[in-house]
């Protein structure tokens, strides 16, 4: 028998600038498949609303906080847009 795998451990994010705890990822060229739902009125199209989203390709552009939308940089002060970069960020910056 092998040892049982751990299981993963979420990285606290906290931003430099507001203190915000929530991160995301900004992309490029990112092919999305949406679910969809068509919504008339007395016959007209009226809405149109998402359901679960799939994504496919595209590139990282950069990390940023959620509230105040400040990018995370790496030391010498250039976008980190790889999740190697960001795991080194985030393992120097827990609290
Ligand atoms: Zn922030």
């Amino acid at each position: 028998m092998s040892t049982p795998a751990k299981a993963p451990t979420p990285l606290e994010f906290h931003c430099p600038r507001c203190n915000g705890s929530r991160l995301e990822e900004v992309m490029d060229n990112v092919t999305v498949m949406s679910r969809i739902f068509v919504h008339e009125v007395d016959g007209e199209l009226a809405d149109v609303n998402y359901g679960d989203q799939t994504n496919e390709n595209g590139e990282i552009i950069q990390f940023q906080c959620v509230k105040c939308g400040a990018v995370i940089l790496t030391e010498s002060g250039s976008t980190i847009n790889t999740y190697e970069g960001l795991f080194a960020w985030l393992k120097s910056h827990q609290p």
